[in-house]
């Protein structure tokens, strides 16, 4: 079944002109990350259940198509997901919140909104990046895995200025980017 998993994502590729490089973390669930190049050359990290279910590609290709799409508004969100077990912070972006925090439901998690900021695709495209740069020291890896799980972050977290000020002076600093 595993293997079934990895014949997929090869066949895909195949179809698609990519190409599958390796497993990152695991091979054995859909949540595990794999590398691959598109057929462009961009190297890109996917989970498998988003590249097989969801249809996430390369995401320099995506950059470029919403891009060019200027009225695509995006989200970047921060959302506290709970369960009996643990509590911590999931910072992403989105086109559809609703969506995203269905998603969570899915796996079990409480999700709250913490905050959410609206902007262009490309302009939340470049501050989810620079958080997930500045924030790598407070990274927490969740007990479950799921869609996003490597980009999830302690609660202290909270406590940053680029985080506490997303909603203020922050996103008039990012022509500095
Ligand atoms: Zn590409």
């Amino acid at each position: 079944m595993l293997k079934k998993q990895e014949d997929n994502i090869i066949s895909i590729c195949k179809d698609e002109g990519h190409s599958f490089v390796s497993w990152i973390y695991g091979n054995n669930s859909k949540y595990s990350k794999f590398e691959w190049l598109c057929d462009k050359g961009h190297s890109n990290k996917t989970i498998a259940k988003g590249f097989l279910k969801l249809g996430y590609r390369c995401e320099t290709c995506n950059f470029g198509y919403f891009r060019r799409n200027s009225n695509s508004l995006d989200n970047l969100y921060l959302i506290r997901l709970d369960n009996n077990k643990e509590c911590f912070i999931k910072i992403g972006r989105t086109f559809d919140i609703l969506k995203r925090i269905d998603e969570f439901k899915e796996v079990g998690y409480i999700a709250t909104v913490l905050s959410s900021v609206k902007a262009k695709h490309e302009t939340i495209y470049k501050l989810e990046k620079k958080y997930h740069e500045v924030l790598n020291e407070y990274q927490y890896t969740p007990k479950m895995k799921f869609v996003g799980w490597t980009e999830c972050y302690h609660k202290k977290v909270l406590t940053e200025l680029i985080v506490v000020s997303v909603n203020n002076f922050y996103l008039n600093q990012l022509n500095k980017f």
